[in-house]
Protein backbone atom coordinates (compact mmCIF):
# COMPACT_ATOMS: atom_id res chain seq x y z
CA UNK A 1 0.00 0.00 0.00
CA UNK A 2 1.79 3.49 -1.12
CA UNK A 3 2.05 6.09 1.58
CA UNK A 4 -0.66 8.90 1.50
CA UNK A 5 1.42 12.53 0.79
CA UNK A 6 -1.44 14.52 3.24
CA UNK A 7 0.88 17.56 2.32
CA UNK A 8 1.03 17.40 -1.34
CA UNK A 9 -2.73 18.54 -2.11
CA UNK A 10 -1.65 21.58 -4.34
CA UNK A 11 0.08 20.51 -7.77
CA UNK A 12 3.19 22.71 -9.08
CA UNK A 13 1.82 25.23 -12.43
CA UNK A 14 1.30 22.66 -15.12
CA UNK A 15 2.81 22.94 -18.73
CA UNK A 16 1.66 22.39 -21.11
CA UNK A 17 2.47 21.79 -24.52
CA UNK A 18 -0.06 23.22 -27.52
CA UNK A 19 0.39 23.30 -31.23
CA UNK A 20 -0.63 26.45 -31.61
CA UNK A 21 0.00 29.75 -30.30
CA UNK A 22 -4.05 30.55 -29.32
CA UNK A 23 -4.82 28.37 -26.80
CA UNK A 24 -7.91 28.32 -24.71
CA UNK A 25 -7.73 27.41 -20.49
CA UNK A 26 -11.02 27.28 -18.32
CA UNK A 27 -8.82 25.69 -15.31
CA UNK A 28 -9.92 22.30 -16.08
CA UNK A 29 -12.45 22.45 -13.44
CA UNK A 30 -12.72 21.18 -10.48
CA UNK A 31 -11.10 23.65 -7.72
CA UNK A 32 -8.89 25.48 -9.84
CA UNK A 33 -11.86 26.25 -12.80
CA UNK A 34 -12.67 29.71 -13.89
CA UNK A 35 -14.36 30.95 -16.46
CA UNK A 36 -12.82 29.61 -20.27
CA UNK A 37 -10.00 32.43 -21.72
CA UNK A 38 -8.59 33.08 -24.49
CA UNK A 39 -4.83 33.79 -24.89
CA UNK A 40 -2.54 34.56 -27.63
CA UNK A 41 1.33 34.03 -26.92
CA UNK A 42 1.98 36.79 -29.76
CA UNK A 43 5.61 37.15 -29.98
CA UNK A 44 6.74 34.61 -27.62
CA UNK A 45 6.14 30.59 -27.51
CA UNK A 46 4.72 30.35 -24.17
CA UNK A 47 1.46 32.32 -22.37
CA UNK A 48 0.74 31.98 -18.72
CA UNK A 49 -2.93 31.57 -17.34
CA UNK A 50 -3.73 34.91 -15.14
CA UNK A 51 -6.16 32.46 -13.53
CA UNK A 52 -4.75 29.51 -12.43
CA UNK A 53 -1.01 29.59 -13.27
CA UNK A 54 -1.24 27.16 -15.58
CA UNK A 55 1.56 27.58 -18.74
CA UNK A 56 0.84 26.75 -22.00
CA UNK A 57 4.45 26.37 -24.50
CA UNK A 58 4.10 25.85 -27.92
CA UNK A 59 5.41 22.99 -29.52
CA UNK A 60 8.73 23.29 -31.25
CA UNK A 61 7.54 20.93 -33.79
CA UNK A 62 3.90 21.65 -34.47
CA UNK A 63 1.80 19.29 -37.27
CA UNK A 64 0.02 20.95 -39.63
CA UNK A 65 -3.33 20.68 -39.44
CA UNK A 66 -3.52 19.32 -42.99
CA UNK A 67 -2.69 16.12 -42.34
CA UNK A 68 -5.09 15.50 -39.74
CA UNK A 69 -7.77 16.66 -42.38
CA UNK A 70 -6.10 14.67 -45.50
CA UNK A 71 -7.43 10.92 -45.24
CA UNK A 72 -6.26 10.80 -48.84
CA UNK A 73 -2.79 11.34 -48.16
CA UNK A 74 -1.65 7.91 -47.76
CA UNK A 75 -2.93 5.81 -50.73
CA UNK A 76 -4.92 3.02 -50.27
CA UNK A 77 -2.87 0.83 -52.22
CA UNK A 78 0.09 1.85 -50.75
CA UNK A 79 1.84 -1.56 -51.11
ZN1 LIG B 1 -6.40 28.75 -16.58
Amino acid sequence: MPPRHADAIIPPPEAIVVPTKRVACDGGGGALGHPLVYMDMGGDDFVECAYCDRRFVLDAHPKPENEYLSPAARPPEAH
